[in-house]
């Protein structure tokens, strides 16, 4: 049964947003793959509300969801909030991205380079690296969800405060 398909305005605006041509199959995909990643279920709602750009944001005690009310600045940078902006526009999340992959690269002695579309969904395996690349996609996965979870709690970006989160998860998970 096909429930989450390139059809659903989630998915297509993505498409749309970063002019990429998954289709229904690829989307589908995705979500397969999210279901073997982790069994986090708050991790996996994350990525699936993601997807279907369903992120919700607390702003004072006021919930709204990101890009319906355009007129929230991001605490980081000050500009227009949206969920494109949060998870890939906004500039302090673009310098944390590197230096997490870098992080990563060093400690892996791996050479990953992924694009906007692969942060975001994942890295597809293949079964020289499959390991690894679980793990690099948990990697980026978790650092989205904390990156969420900073600004929820108007909380500064650490990204010490990261590593040592994500460590802690690796030993939980045995990754
Ligand atoms: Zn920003």
């Amino acid at each position: 049964m096909k429930t989450h398909t390139a059809e659903h305005t989630g998915p297509r605006r993505w498409n749309e947003n970063l002019s990429m041509h998954m289709n229904e199959d690829s989307w589908e995909k995705t979500f397969t793959s999210l279901k073997n990643l982790c069994k986090e279920t708050k991790l996996r709602e994350f990525q699936f509300n993601l997807i279907h750009r369903i992120i919700v944001t607390k702003n004072k005690k006021e919930l709204c969801r990101f890009g319906i009310k355009p007129e929230d600045d991001c605490l980081y940078c000050g500009e227009k909030d949206s969920v494109y902006h949060s998870f890939k526009d906004c500039r302090f999340v673009i310098y944390s991205d590197i230096e997490v992959i870098k992080w990563f690269n060093a400690r892996k002695n791996s050479k990953f380079n992924p694009s906007i579309q692969e942060k975001l969904f994942g890295l597809d395996k293949n079964p020289h690296n499959k390991e690894l690349v679980k793990k690099f996609n948990y990697t980026m996965l978790f650092m989205r969800y904390y990156i969420y979870g900073c600004k929820l709690h108007d909380k500064p970006i650490i990204l010490g405060d990261f590593v040592n989160k994500l460590l802690l998860k690796y030993k939980i998970k045995k990754l």
